[in-house]
């Protein structure tokens, strides 16, 4: 186990400070109260147990940016010599967040327009998020949503969660909610068990996609019990949205973690997001893909970087993202393979991004095509 188990890193800093404010406001983040003494939060700690960057050290000199914070479980994954190891650089921020594109936007998937209700963003007509909390167990230095993450809001109230639930108990046209954040799982087992009971009271039918990165991070805050809870309300299928983004992140741990909700019928579906030096080359996302299917998680989508402020340093040329999809096209079978998509900016929306296999209508009688391999083939237009 790693030392930093031993040591009480939350005491004294910033970050505790204003969860407690936030506590005696009511609030309750009983996962951060066992995860206490557990998670790195500032670049002072950091330097203990890194020998920082002068670009990692320079973050310091930032304010208003996306807090840190890094279980030491997550930690003890990071290869300490290695500055540019692909979990380090997730975690631990550069001063590059602190420069600001022409092309980037606080909100470029236009949430706060759609928003319906304090959390509830209603952006595609089946389908809607709600945003459960701002706070995650760990915060990724890509994260899209830094808006409103780590922002200090605190878990939705009783309130906020039934003006949601009262709002989908008026569009019947809405089949699935995304509870997402900040990262859900970070709550309590009795406010998870009061936040999924709210919403199946409103509605019994409705899909409930449960989004987190806290098996990656912090893996032993999934329990039995927990499952157990979520269970309860099986009145509609739930579904378990993991974000994986190299296949490091994939241990006995947190592939166990996983296997609590698939066990219990709740199937696993991963979305990564494509990051330069973590998982922009064909090998690695080879083996991430392979690795996911190995553990039950079914590759979903794999992300274009959002123009999102302050994370240019992380994003892949798109020319460069669709030959990797269609290199892992070539390598890996239907099942592994992720849907490579961008959302669109301005709230324009999710697409697919893939090379045209289908080349054009010939006259009036067949379709012709690429093949993966780049053969040519065509097909009878009727
Ligand atoms: S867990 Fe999700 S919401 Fe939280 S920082 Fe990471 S990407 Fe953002």
């Amino acid at each position: 186990m790693n030392e930093l188990y031993h040591e009480n890193t939350f005491s004294g800093e910033g970050f505790t400070k204003r969860l407690d404010e936030k506590r005696s406001l009511g609030y309750t983040t009983d996962m951060h109260d066992d995860c206490k003494g557990q998670t790195i939060t500032t670049i002072t700690q950091l330097e203990k147990y890194l020998q920082l960057t002068d670009e990692e050290r320079a973050f310091d000199s930032l304010e208003g940016i996306l807090p840190i914070a890094i279980p030491s479980y997550f930690f003890s994954l990071i290869d300490k010599e290695d500055p540019r190891d692909p979990l380090r650089i997730q975690v631990v921020p550069t001063i590059h967040e602190g420069e600001y594109l022409e092309d980037e936007h606080s909100d470029p998937l236009a949430e706060v327009d759609h928003l319906v209700t304090g959390r509830l963003i209603h952006r595609y007509p089946s389908r809607v998020a709600f945003l459960v909390t701002d706070i995650c167990a760990m915060y990724c230095r890509h994260c899209f949503r830094r808006r409103f993450t780590g922002t200090f809001q605190g878990p939705a109230t009783k309130s906020e969660i039934q003006e949601a639930a009262s709002y989908l108990k008026q569009h019947r046209e809405v089949k699935e909610i995304l509870l997402t954040g900040g990262d859900m799982m970070t709550l309590s087992d009795s406010k998870i068990q009061e936040l999924i009971s709210l919403f199946r009271e409103a509605r019994e039918d409705l899909v409930i996609r449960l989004c987190t990165r806290i098996p990656a991070a912090y893996p032993a805050r999934i329990t039995p019990k927990l499952v157990a809870i979520i269970k309860s309300f099986d009145t509609a299928p739930f579904y378990l949205m993991t974000q994986f983004n190299h296949p490091r992140e994939l241990t006995k741990e947190a592939v166990a973690a996983v296997g609590l909700f698939v066990d219990a019928g709740i199937p696993a579906m991963n979305q990564s997001v494509l990051l330069k030096g973590v998982n922009d080359d064909a090998s690695t996302l080879e083996e991430l893909c392979n690795k996911l299917i190995f553990s039950r998680i079914k590759p979903y989508y794999l992300f274009q970087g959002d123009l999102v402020e302050g994370t240019s340093h992380f994003r892949v040329p798109l020319e460069q993202g669709l030959a990797l999809e269609k290199e892992l096209r070539r390598r890996l079978s239907g099942l592994a393979m992720p849907l490579y998509a961008v959302d669109l900016p301005q709230g324009g929306g999710k697409v697919p991004l893939t090379e045209g296999y289908l080349q054009e209508s010939s006259g009036c009688t067949v379709w012709n095509f690429t093949t993966v391999e780049g053969k040519k083939r065509s097909y009878p237009r009727q």
